[in-house]
């Protein structure tokens, strides 16, 4: 028998928010049969995941993967009907002059031998990764959020890493990941993502990262989801919208991004992560494997980049290829000087070409992620529950990941269902 669930006529609950956490939320909200009305500032759902469409060309707010192994992914979300395409796995980095590959042999057939024989990274450092690798799979996700926590660099120090490795592989790869350079980030995220990555494959779905928030929205009630409405300020249950209309519920989850929620229920605002990115399109990849490129020197602006449609056909047009550059923060400069030093850093590494690389759009997000410091993951799963009748999620609440935001949302679905049922 299911709680019993006291219903009214309006909507029993508001939810604040229509990114993974708010959509997530609705889920297993409208699974059970609750009311519920999202209110969503913006013109459209998915918050940081969204996805624009410019001639022909498939452009995601920012660069971003789905990890196949995400546990509360692999539980909401339908992997085939976003039909995902893989990532070669391994890299490519430019250091000394040319690119270097670096093949997971895991997951690549006679992947061994080009691994050992590849003098990207040392023996002892492809021993060490073996080390990390097993170390992480045998540890459980709970384990590695309860670890004592530490920067992801003093982390890989200790684990005996080379700061050449280190600075080749880990800072842009994982700097691309936690989006920022110095791996100040707590060791526990670090590890998490890195468990992800072993046991699960790197994919884009077909249609593009807003397949992901489309697909947990084709779930909900028509009319559930209120577009262009911003809440403006919460008192006790009552939510008031930009433009002064009220409206009530039983219960009222905070869905928005860190700052915004912050706001709303009073708490202090999180640190920011923000990245920028810049699209191309070009007539030629410059790299031939559907492989994530590293910034391994560290000189110029570009910390990664990623030819999308040789992972995802569907990202270009037929022969065109568009190319996603990640520059870590979001710059004091403006796209067209940015876009310059782009160009300047990958026509030293491919040459005269790239100069005929079109820039199509460029995105700069202030707040990709909440900063996640050490102690900012202690406990791992912060309260939903801030008062009687007000709840909150997003990845502030878990952490900065697909998948910490759907299940921050499940997480605040269940704590309302569960205070309904009393
Ligand atoms: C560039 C980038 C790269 C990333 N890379 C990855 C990756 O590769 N893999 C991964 O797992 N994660 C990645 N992430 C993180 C992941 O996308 C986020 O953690 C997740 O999407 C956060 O979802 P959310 O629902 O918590 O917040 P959001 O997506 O920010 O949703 C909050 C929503 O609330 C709305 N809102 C805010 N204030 C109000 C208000 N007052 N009234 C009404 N509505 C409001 C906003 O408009 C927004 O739609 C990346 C993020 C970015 C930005």
């Amino acid at each position: 028998m299911g709680p019993a669930i006291q219903m009214s006529n309006g909507p029993d609950v508001l939810i604040i928010g229509a990114g993974l956490a708010g959509l997530a939320c609705a889920r297993h909200l409208a699974d059970v049969g609750v009311s519920f009305q999202v209110i969503e500032a913006s013109d459209g759902i998915g918050g940081r995941v969204r996805t624009d469409q410019v001639e022909g060309f498939l452009l995601d707010r920012g660069f971003q993967v789905l990890l196949t192994a995400y546990p509360e992914a692999q539980r909401t979300l339908d992997y085939h009907a976003l039909e995902l395409k893989k990532f070669t796995p391994g890299v490519f980095s430019w250091f000394a002059g040319r690119m270097n590959k670096l093949v997971d042999p895991w997951r690549t057939p006679g992947g061994w031998n080009e691994a050992l024989r590849s003098d990207f990274g040392g023996f002892f450092d492809k021993f060490r990764v073996l080390r990390l690798r097993a170390r992480l799979r045998a540890s459980s996700i709970e384990q590695i959020f309860k670890r004592p926590e530490r920067s992801t660099k003093d982390a890989l120090v200790s684990a005996g890493f080379s700061e050449e490795f280190i600075h080749r592989f880990f800072r842009p790869f994982f700097g691309g990941i936690l989006l920022e350079g110095e791996l100040k980030s707590s060791s526990r995220m670090f590890e998490f993502i890195f468990k992800m990555l072993c046991e699960g494959d790197t994919v884009l779905p077909a249609r593009g990262m807003g397949a992901i928030p489309a697909q947990l929205a084709s779930h909900l009630p028509t009319d559930s989801i209120r577009l262009n409405t911003h809440a403006e300020s919460l008192h006790e249950n009552e939510l008031t919208l930009t433009g002064g209309e009220s409206l009530r519920a039983r219960a009222i989850v905070v869905a928005a991004e860190g700052p915004a929620a912050a706001h709303l229920v009073g708490e202090a605002e999180p640190a920011s992560r923000s990245v920028s990115c810049f699209y191309y399109s070009t007539d030629e990849p410059p790299v031939p494997h559907p492989m994530l490129v590293l910034n391994g020197d560290g000189a110029g602006p570009v910390n990664n980049f990623v030819v999308m449609n040789q992972v995802a056909p569907s990202y270009a047009p037929a022969g065109k290829s568009l190319v996603s550059v990640t520059v870590l923060g979001t710059q004091q400069l403006t796209d067209q000087q940015l876009s310059g030093f782009v160009i300047a850093q990958m026509k030293n590494w491919f040459g005269p070409i790239a100069s005929s690389w079109r820039h199509l759009k460029s995105y700069r997000i202030p707040h990709a992620q909440p900063q996640q410091y050490p102690g900012a993951l202690e406990p791992s799963q912060r309260p939903v529950r801030v008062r009687s009748g007000i709840y909150v999620c997003g990845d502030h609440r878990d952490n900065a990941s697909i998948n910490g935001a759907m299940l921050s949302g499940r997480r605040a679905a269940e704590a309302v269902l569960a205070d309904f049922s009393r």
